[in-house]
């Protein structure tokens, strides 16, 4: 017994040492194989992360070339837009000085021969004569206004003046406009005394006579156009308030671009009389004097008001 227990005891401690060894053996190579697969499969994604970053590096490369190309173009045309600026600025300012010189004659040879005896169909003639042209002189204005404006050369020749004295420049004149019209011209409230800005008087004039005449314009036999001037604290301002067509919402800042003219009213005769141009250039003008336009209406058929606001004081 005790020697089968020393022969069988070792045998088996040999075999499962041996055993435990190929074990071990087997073990190491089944990890070593799915190390090495593992090591492969991402060595594959790595290759094909880097084929794709290549791709796309070459996509960019080619993208900013394009874009180079592009922006190049960008600049050509830049430059031909500048140049056909300038160009339609300089055609503009001659075709404007050409015509205001014949415009003028034409206007003051018919003053001359209305002076004359003649029938009431020639006067009536010669008067219809007169007032085409000064409604070609008044687009005559506007486009040299345009053109100065384009050129950066529309200067302000301030002065300190009375607020209120733009208003008095121009009242006399733009009544008879409104009584010709049949619209009411009235003065709301007390015209303030001693409201003092430093300012271009023509030129705050020209944007308060624009807003009146709009207002007259626009608005229907027997109706009224109200102006308003009054101190706002460091402004002075001027309001016109008509009971004319009204402005849509959605245009009531528009109306302030250039060769803008309402969409939503409906009157084709009103909307010929003018070129869109007046608003534009009175929005100019008061931005070099750093003051603020606007317009305001409850909507379509009731009414507006034109207002614009200049710094007061010296
Ligand atoms: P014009 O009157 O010569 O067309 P403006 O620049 O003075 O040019 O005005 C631009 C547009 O603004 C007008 O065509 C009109 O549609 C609108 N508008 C101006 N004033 C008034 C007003 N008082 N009431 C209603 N619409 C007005």
């Amino acid at each position: 017994m005790e020697m089968v227990f020393i022969i069988i005891v070792p045998f088996i401690l040999l075999m499962a040492g041996a055993s435990f060894l190929v074990v071990a053996q087997v073990s190491g190579f089944i990890q070593s194989g799915s190390l090495n697969r593992r090591q492969h499969f991402s060595n594959q994604l790595i290759q094909q992360n880097m084929i794709q970053i290549a791709m796309a590096q070459s996509q960019i490369a080619q993208r900013s070339t394009e874009l180079e190309v592009l922006s190049s173009k960008l600049v050509l045309s830049n430059q031909e837009l500048g140049r056909l600026n300038a160009m339609k600025s300089k055609f503009l300012s001659m075709v404007v000085h050409d015509v205001r010189t014949p415009l003028a004659s034409i206007r003051g040879f018919s003053e001359l021969l209305l002076k004359k005896n003649m029938g009431d169909k020639e006067a009536q003639y010669l008067k219809n004569i007169v007032s085409s042209t000064d409604q070609l002189g008044h687009l005559i204005a506007d486009l040299t206004d345009l053109a100065m404006i384009e050129a950066g050369k529309l200067k302000m020749e301030n002065a300190v003046i009375d607020f209120v004295d733009i208003a008095r420049d121009i009242i006399p004149g733009i009544s008879v406009n409104a009584q010709k019209k049949g619209v009411d011209l009235v003065v709301g409230g007390t015209l303030p005394s001693g409201l003092i800005v430093n300012g271009d008087r023509f030129r705050l004039s020209q944007v308060l006579m624009n807003l009146l005449n709009n207002a007259i314009k626009f608005t229907p036999v027997g109706r009224q156009v109200e102006l308003t001037i009054r101190s706002e604290g460091r402004y002075a301002a001027a309001y016109v308030k008509d009971s004319g067509i009204g402005i849509h919402p959605s245009e009531t800042k528009r109306i302030f671009e250039k060769f803008y003219q309402a969409k939503y009213q409906k009157d084709e005769k009103l909307r010929k009389q003018g070129w869109g141009l007046g608003l534009s250039i009175a929005q100019e003008i008061i931005r070099s004097h750093r003051g603020e336009i606007g317009a305001t209406s409850p909507g379509l058929g009731k009414g507006s008001t034109f207002w614009f606001r200049v710094p007061a004081g010296v």
